[in-house]
């Protein structure tokens, strides 16, 4: 035991010796994963109700992602995009074939995916809307850490040290339309929003907003962008979450779980909008035939096995789980749907519960000081659930909440 502290310690020292100190890390070294499991340097297993950051929806080290990686990398893994590579015309035409999309940019990340999209809308302004530049976006989102996805993130705490911002992003109030109304302009060639918010702390807007949005967007020849990031790919019970909302966007980015756990991002247009010509845009790995052929095979399995449909029904299983623990403890709310699930606590007790649960062997995620976030793989079983809602349970009560 004593040996395994100080093997950790080692590592922990590392860290503190010789990275930016940007993150505050949990005092644990993670070696291996499978399905919902993880496990760590001295053989502590752990439920990832994480997912590697709603990345590993099926799971970490699914045999369908791994076996493509090793295929694809006996054969070809990164040439320049002045080629064909046969993954990434897979992955293509599986993501057009399924959405309502007909043409795709493969990128790295979703921040590097929203810049693109970010790209494709100031262009269309200039063409198409007299020159209009400005890009909305909603408080409490996220859309990554870039120089200008920083000014398209609406909260504070991400801008403040950064300024001057990027200029050309409006942040204004989530879900509510009349504010909306306030500050669109001629000015205005875009909307950027996460159908639901994700590291703004689980905040579902009403469809009649989305709607609305989407509705004055088409009447302004304004481009409607969701950021799908986080939803897509079947996290909120349908491959993207746009189509839970019966929403008919105009552009889509994509990131997280389309590499199944290698970087990968994408944005993707309806044809009319396809204002990119050669030269506009590109990108050294994006899309290279590595990333592709895990992300071509892993969206082939989603399809294929409707793991949408899961998420969907364990979704409601987990969220009925977590309403009951609601109703035993001082909790204010349970937010979300699919495997995309929020605790809201009265307290700001979310950090002191997530370590508590970690060391009982479950990883979850703080969104908010008061505000726990659930997003385990799709493919997570019942019994994984129980197990989490088990230890969860624990852990609040020796929170006294
Ligand atoms: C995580 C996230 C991003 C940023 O993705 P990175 O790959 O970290 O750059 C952008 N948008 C949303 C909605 C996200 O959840």
């Amino acid at each position: 035991m004593n040996q395994n502290i100080d093997k950790l310690k080692t590592w922990q020292n590392i860290e503190s010796q010789y990275y930016m100190q940007v993150v505050n890390r949990l005092p644990v070294v993670l070696v291996m994963g499978k399905g919902t499991l993880v496990w760590d340097s001295n053989s502590n297993k752990y439920l990832d109700f994480t997912s590697g950051w709603a990345v590993l929806n099926l799971g970490h080290s699914h045999p369908v992602v791994t076996n493509a990686i090793q295929e694809q990398s006996k054969k070809i893994m990164q040439m320049t995009n002045l080629y064909y590579t046969i993954p990434q015309l897979g992955l293509a035409k599986l993501l057009a074939d399924n959405s309502c999309y007909d043409r795709v940019f493969f990128a790295n990340s979703g921040a590097e995916a929203n810049e693109g999209a970010c790209k494709l809308a100031r262009k269309w302004g200039r063409e198409m809307l007299d020159g209009a530049y400005e890009i909305i976006t909603a408080n409490n989102s996220f859309h990554g850490r870039t120089m200008a996805m920083m000014a398209a993130t609406g909260q504070k705490h991400y801008q403040e040290e950064w300024e001057p911002l990027m200029p050309g992003f409006i942040n204004v109030e989530y879900n509510d339309f009349d504010k909306f109304l306030e500050k669109v302009s001629e000015k205005t060639c875009a909307v950027l929003l996460e159908v639901v918010q994700g590291e703004g702390g689980i905040n579902v807007p009403d469809q009649k907003y989305l709607l609305s949005v989407q509705k004055w967007c088409q009447e302004h020849n304004v481009l409607f962008m969701v950021d799908e990031v986080q939803t897509g790919m079947g996290r909120l019970g349908t491959l993207f979450g746009y189509q839970k909302f019966g929403l008919d966007p105009d552009v889509m980015v994509l990131g997280k779980a389309l590499g199944a756990g290698v970087p990968l991002g994408a944005f993707l247009c309806k044809e009319r909008f396809s204002v990119l010509s050669p030269g506009d845009h590109g990108s050294t790995f994006g899309g290279n035939a590595l990333t592709t052929a895990a992300g071509w095979a892993s969206a082939k399995y989603i399809i294929e096995t409707d793991l949408p449909a899961e998420a969907a029904r364990s979704g409601k299983y987990l969220y009925s789980m977590l309403e009951v623990i609601k109703d035993r403890h001082d909790i204010e709310a349970v937010r979300g749907f699919g495997l995309l699930l929020g605790l809201e606590l009265r307290k700001n007790k979310a950090q002191a519960v997530i370590e508590r649960c970690l060391s009982k062997g479950l990883l979850l995620n703080a969104v908010r000081p008061n505000i726990i976030r659930f997003f385990p793989p799709l493919n997570v079983t019942e019994g994984e659930m129980n197990q989490a809602i088990k230890i969860l349970e624990e852990a609040l009560i020796e929170e006294k909440i």
